[in-house]
């Protein structure tokens, strides 16, 4: 029986299932971390929910405390990057006209240069 909470033709679900090879920095029951392919600043790191969420329009308000958790591993990646104190930026992408280009929620974590202000 496929497990309903991955979808096999989603390139994130494949990587976290490791049939799709990836960089990846940390990963336990619940959360996958791994480099951006084509990172845009030196330090580029995705955060995702190893179960297949397709973006932040279909969060349940039961899944906050994933939400929740995605944020704080990232700032836990952001210190092992040598990065938390002089800053990261974290994001995600919310539909096409959000940015988004791959449909497995996920949460970029940017830094490693002098990022500037951004206000879409
Ligand atoms: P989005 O535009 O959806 O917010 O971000 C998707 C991100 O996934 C992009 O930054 C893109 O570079 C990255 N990406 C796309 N395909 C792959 C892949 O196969 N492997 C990895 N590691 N990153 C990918
Ligand atoms: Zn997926």
């Amino acid at each position: 029986m496929p497990d309903p909470s991955t979808k096999p033709d989603c390139i994130f679900c494949q990587i976290v299932a490791g049939t799709k090879p990836a960089r990846i920095v940390y990963q336990d029951d619940e959360l996958t971390a791994f480099w951006d392919h084509y990172p845009a600043t030196p330090v580029h790191i995705l955060i995702i929910p190893n179960k297949h969420i397709d973006s932040m329009n279909q969060v349940d308000p039961s899944e906050a405390g994933l939400l929740g958790r995605m944020m704080l591993k990232a700032r836990d990646i952001a210190e092992e990057m040598g990065v938390r104190q002089k800053g990261y930026r974290l994001l995600i992408n919310t539909e096409r006209g959000g940015g988004q280009s791959v449909f497995h929620i996920h949460l970029h974590l940017f830094a490693g240069e002098h990022l500037l202000a951004v206000h879409g």
